[in-house]
């Protein structure tokens, strides 16, 4: 797993600035990140806009639609409509809400009304119903420009309004120079109505889970079965009676694999990697209709697919749950950001390019996280580090900082795909921020429900949302949690 880069040095909360530097922020996309940063903006007094192409609401990837990219199942056509969602309609969260939540606005459940779900692992409705429910009680909303995608983000070469917003200058040697503005051109639905408009500073927001990866099969393209990415997937029905190939099986794989075997003839999921303790041989599910497998080696035009290890299948399906590809068409990179499918490179603690901080930022990129108190504390960050409040160090330390990172994953043979898995250092990234930020560190009842549920997921993944054994922890967190104000 990836270490948190070393940024150990890094100057805290600054008493030396008397006046605090209150900015113009763009914030695109009104998800959870952009919901977070722009309370937290708000907070350090800046003036903020959200850009959201959604033109009904918040929540970004919790506002389930029915709807698919029917006629691009695998999501590679550039011309095709995009649907940002990628929840499916039985979908239940795989963290229990009282970790899942925000630090300072309890996931709790709300009693008495119908529609909301009270279980300790609810539905993506009472997700999309938190975060609204956010929204409504920090008053973010009058601040969300609603149907407009941004098309471009640009930095603007010329004299600032802000001469002191600069933490510190560039290091003399670098040629590039530190953006004073930003321009971001939006449009509204069907590209009509392109507008821009110009901010101090950008918080990039847009999410990682809509646009699909694939795994690169030899012969696929022969291969005359339907094949379909689980961000198209809504429900079952589809594959009733049919022998169905998932390939990947993390969170999204195990769950849609069992709720397909619940109607299909047979499902066979295939892991590039299985936990020791998992025999290949044994069929899995209640039904007993799910068989394990190694990696599919070569698809054949007689529908055969042939796995490592030689065992083959003639599938009706093939149904891929192998992840987001990082994507931000609207970003000029100006040679300095690499926004790869894998990672978006190359970013100091994850969140600030070096040369273009802090005025360019990110939200939300590290994965196998509790993301919304992640997504709190980086933002958080940025809020203060926009207004002086906390200073980070020069650019120079951190590029430093970010080259020693890189180093350290390469030594290790840790491939580009990991640079933002932070699942073993989570809560050392969490709390390095609240530090920077002066704010408390994550309670210890988060971690440890954390890691009790994260191993009851693997081992228990039928039953793990109902059934558990860390009921006091459980308690002390729901009494925690009450206790605040809010
Ligand atoms: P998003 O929610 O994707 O929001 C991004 C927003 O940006 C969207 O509203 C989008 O419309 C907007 N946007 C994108 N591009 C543009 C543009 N060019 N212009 C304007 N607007 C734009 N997390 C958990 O904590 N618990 C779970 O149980 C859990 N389960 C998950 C299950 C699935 C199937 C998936 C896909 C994710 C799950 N997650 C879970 C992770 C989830 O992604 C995060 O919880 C969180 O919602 C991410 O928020 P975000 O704001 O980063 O991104």
């Amino acid at each position: 797993a990836v270490a948190v880069g070393a940024a150990s040095q890094a100057p805290k909360i600054s008493s030396k600035l008397p006046q605090r530097r209150k900015l113009s922020v763009a914030v695109i996309g009104a998800g959870a990140g952009g919901l977070t940063a722009t309370r937290e903006l708000l907070k350090e007094g800046h003036q903020v806009v959200v850009f959201e192409q959604d033109s009904y609401g918040v929540g970004g990837v919790w506002r389930y639609l029915p709807q698919t990219e029917a006629e691009d199942p695998l999501g590679i056509s550039p011309d095709c409509t995009r649907i940002h969602s990628s929840m499916y309609l039985s979908l239940r969260t795989n963290l229990p809400r009282e970790i899942m939540g925000f630090l300072d606005f309890p996931f709790l459940p709300k009693y008495g009304d119908e529609c909301r779900d009270a279980r300790r692992y609810p539905d993506h409705a009472e997700v999309l119903a938190y975060l609204q429910d956010y929204a409504l009680h920090f008053n973010l909303l009058p601040y969300v420009r609603f149907g407009r995608r941004v098309t471009q983000v640009a930095p603007i070469h010329k004299p600032t309004v802000h001469p002191e917003s600069l933490a510190h200058p560039l290091p003399s040697k670098s040629e590039f120079r530190l953006p004073h503005q930003w321009s971001v051109t939006s449009e509204a639905e069907a590209g009509r109505m392109t507008m821009t408009d110009i901010f101090d500073a950008v918080v990039i927001c847009n999410g990682h889970y809509f646009q699909p990866k694939l795994p690169l099969i030899p012969g696929i393209e022969k291969w005359p079965g339907t094949q379909l990415h689980s961000h198209n997937y809504r429900v079952p029905q589809p594959f009733a009676d049919q022998i169905v190939v998932v390939i990947g099986n993390s969170s999204s794989g195990s769950d849609i694999s069992r709720e397909i075997a619940t109607v299909a003839k047979e499902v066979h999921l295939v892991g590039r990697t299985w936990d020791s303790g998992v025999d290949l041989k044994k069929p899995a599910g209640p039904s007993q209709n799910i068989f394990l497998h190694p990696m599919v080696k070569l698809a054949q035009a007689n529908g055969e697919l042939l796995f490592e290890g030689g065992d083959t299948v003639v599938a009706n399906a093939i149904l891929y749950c192998t992840g987001y590809a990082f994507s931000m068409p609207f970003l000029e990179t100006v040679g300095v950001i690499n926004v790869d499918s894998d990672f978006v490179g190359r970013l100091y603690q994850h969140i600030f390019p070096p040369q273009l901080a802090p005025t360019l930022s990110f939200v939300g990129l590290p994965f196998k996280v509790i993301p919304f108190p992640l997504m709190q504390l980086q933002s958080k960050w940025i809020a203060k580090a926009l207004s002086g409040k906390v200073l980070l160090p020069s650019t120079e330390q951190m590029s430093e900082d970010v080259e020693e990172f890189y180093k350290n994953l390469e030594a290790k043979g840790i491939p580009k795909s990991k640079v933002h898995d932070l699942g073993s250092c989570q809560f050392e990234y969490d709390n390095w921020l609240a530090d920077q930020c002066g704010c408390q560190a994550i309670e210890d009842w988060r971690i440890q429900i954390y890691i009790n549920s994260s191993k009851r997921k693997r081992a228990l993944p039928d039953s793990y949302r109902d059934e558990w054994t860390d009921q006091e922890l459980h308690e002390l967190a729901i009494a925690d949690l009450n206790q605040l104000q809010i």
